[in-house]
């Protein structure tokens, strides 16, 4: 349960971790995009800005004086016409014309403007100009008429589009305009010249600025400059627009964030961080269910522990009562009839008898289940081993009324066993075919040989083992559920027995088995012994051939 509480601490922890690793990163890419929109507006102020460079000085003119001035065109006042000069040498300006209130009507194509000539540094009156010269005089016209008797200070500018600026000169005393100064933008200076490297000085070029800007006409839908000319633009690719404050009305900046490197780098961070952390959650888990099934395992191996040691205990003492009970009644001397001398005896023998292959097999699962235990290898050939366990069986095999159909080729090669774990190994197996055979008692062993092997194969025809459990029965205290096993003696110790042993000699051990049928457990042990004829007697098509006269036991 502790286990539990702390694995949900942790999940709650990490669930905590990632949100905020996943904020901390919103956050930046907030940051960056509020960044990059104020830098948007910083921009259209300073094109704003630009265009009052030339004009900067008109408000401080004297309204009347000049006013007075503008009598003749030849006798502009002075400082005006410096302001001009300067304002014509500017690229963003093609023509400078000067309109006066009382110009009549001067609100249509051709009615007189005064024209200021840059090479002889003079206004002239004309008739002749562009029609966006009167459009832009009749725009601010007719704005400053609104204004006018509101308006507190002595310039004010008004764009028609990009076509011009005019700036309305106004004596603020009186509440009048003394004069209408239009100047024609050159708009290929404004955008090949100022806005366009100014774009890309602001917010750098490519992708790795994190943002692309397009300068764009949207009423004739014409991108005029970009930061980015590789991106083709497309409406919906815009994530966010930026207008002119006033100017430039058919104009603005279109952006799309794009990832720069630095928002990139906290998204592989963030990235990193949560495969990282999925990563532990996984392995968290996975020991949490590893730990949880080995708890179960350990507890159900414990208990099962536990009880082999009640039985063996109380399967030990059944032999010793029948010994001491025998032996005492022997000692006081009151048995003299001799058939009952013989009985006591044979009992105190059997009884021993089983004492001993108790102790043995206690000893077994000692041997098996230590690593300290020295192993004493020593080079065996086995149907010569067989046939002498097999003689040394006999008598148990006879009180058992088994078969034993032993089958080898006698020129099998040697291998490297400890022949008391080879002993073991079959007592156990040739036990369990005993007491898994309830009707045809039945046992073949075989041997043959491979290049790299010789396999002892030890099969029955009892009951046989479901596919379910045949992968566990070879664990330790594992028995199948079934009647037979449950009205038939053992701990589930004999074949965990045969397997550690085996393994412990360098074997390994398969099962084989078909339920009503019978089953056989294959057990290879590697040979050293060369190619040659050894081997090739033992192959499986000339074993037949070669094989010994079968010794049946019964
Ligand atoms: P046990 O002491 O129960 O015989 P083992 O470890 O020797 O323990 O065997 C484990 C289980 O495998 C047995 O309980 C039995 O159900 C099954 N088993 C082993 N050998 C055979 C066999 N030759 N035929 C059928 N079932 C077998």
């Amino acid at each position: 349960m502790f286990l539990a509480l702390g694995l949900t601490a942790v999940i709650g922890l990490t669930v905590m971790n990632v949100y905020s690793l996943y904020a901390l990163h919103e956050n930046k890419v907030q940051n960056s995009v509020e960044k990059q929109k104020r830098q948007l507006l910083e921009y259209t102020n300073q094109v704003r800005s630009r265009f009052r460079v030339p004009v900067r000085s008109l408000w401080q003119l004297d309204m009347e004086e000049l006013k007075a001035s503008l009598a003749t065109p030849s006798e502009v006042n002075r400082d005006f016409l410096d302001i001009i000069e300067e304002a014509g040498n500017d690229g963003l300006f093609s023509e400078i014309y000067l309109s006066t209130p009382d110009c009549t009507p001067c609100e249509h194509y051709g009615d007189p403007v005064w024209h200021y000539r840059k090479d002889i540094g003079r206004f002239e009156t004309t008739t002749v100009y562009e029609q966006l010269v009167s459009d832009g005089l009749a725009i601010t016209r007719t704005r400053m008429n609104a204004l006018v008797q509101d308006y507190r200070w002595n310039t004010r500018v008004i764009f028609d589009t990009h076509y011009s600026m005019t700036v309305a000169l106004i004596n603020s005393a009186s509440r009048e305009v003394i004069a209408y100064l239009l100047f024609v933008i050159d708009q290929d200076y404004l955008v090949q010249s100022y806005m366009g490297p100014k774009l890309n000085e602001t917010f750098g070029t490519g992708e790795e600025s994190g943002i692309i800007v397009w300068l764009h006409d949207w009423t004739r839908n014409e991108v005029l400059a970009t930061t980015a000319p590789e991106a083709t633009y497309s409406y919906q690719n815009v994530d966010f627009i930026q207008n002119f404050p006033d100017l430039l009305n058919n104009w603005n900046l279109k952006a799309a964030f794009t990832t720069n490197p630095d928002i990139a780098a906290s998204r592989a961070s963030l990235t990193r961080n949560l495969l990282v952390l999925a990563g532990a959650m996984i392995l968290l888990l996975g020991t949490f269910i590893f730990m949880f099934f080995t708890a179960q395992r350990e507890r159900s191996l414990a208990q099962r522990q536990s009880l082999f040691l009640a039985n063996v205990t109380h399967e030990l003492k059944t032999p010793l009562a029948v010994i001491s009970a025998a032996g005492e009644n022997l000692s006081d001397g009151r048995v003299t009839d001799p058939e009952r001398l013989r009985s006591y005896g044979a009992h105190i023998y059997n009884e021993s008898l089983r004492l001993r292959t108790m102790i043995d097999r206690l000893l077994d699962v000692a041997r098996s289940s230590s690593n300290n235990i020295r192993i004493r290898k020593t080079p065996t050939r086995l149907p010569e081993f067989l046939n002498g366990y097999l003689r040394k069986k006999k008598s148990y095999l006879e009180s058992h009324d088994v078969t034993v159909d032993l089958s080898a080729g006698d020129q099998m090669p040697e291998i490297e066993v400890d022949q008391s774990d080879l002993q073991s190994i079959l007592d156990n197996l040739i036990d369990n075919a005993v007491k898994y055979s309830p009707d045809e008692k039945f046992i073949g062993i075989q041997v043959n040989g491979d290049p790299d092997n010789v396999a002892l194969q030890v099969s029955d025809r009892g009951v046989g083992i479901p596919k379910k459990y045949q992968k566990y029965i070879f664990d330790k205290f594992f028995r199948v559920e079934d009647a037979l096993t449950a009205q038939t003696k053992g701990h589930g110790l004999g074949l965990s027995i045969v397997r550690d042993l085996t393994i412990r000699n360098g074997g390994t051990i398969t099962v084989n088995s078909t339920p009503g049928k019978g089953s056989v457990f294959t057990i290879r042990f590697p040979h050293n012994g060369p190619p040659g004829p050894a081997q090739t007697a033992s192959t499986p098509t000339q074993h037949h051939r070669k094989a010994q006269e079968p010794e049946h036991v019964s």
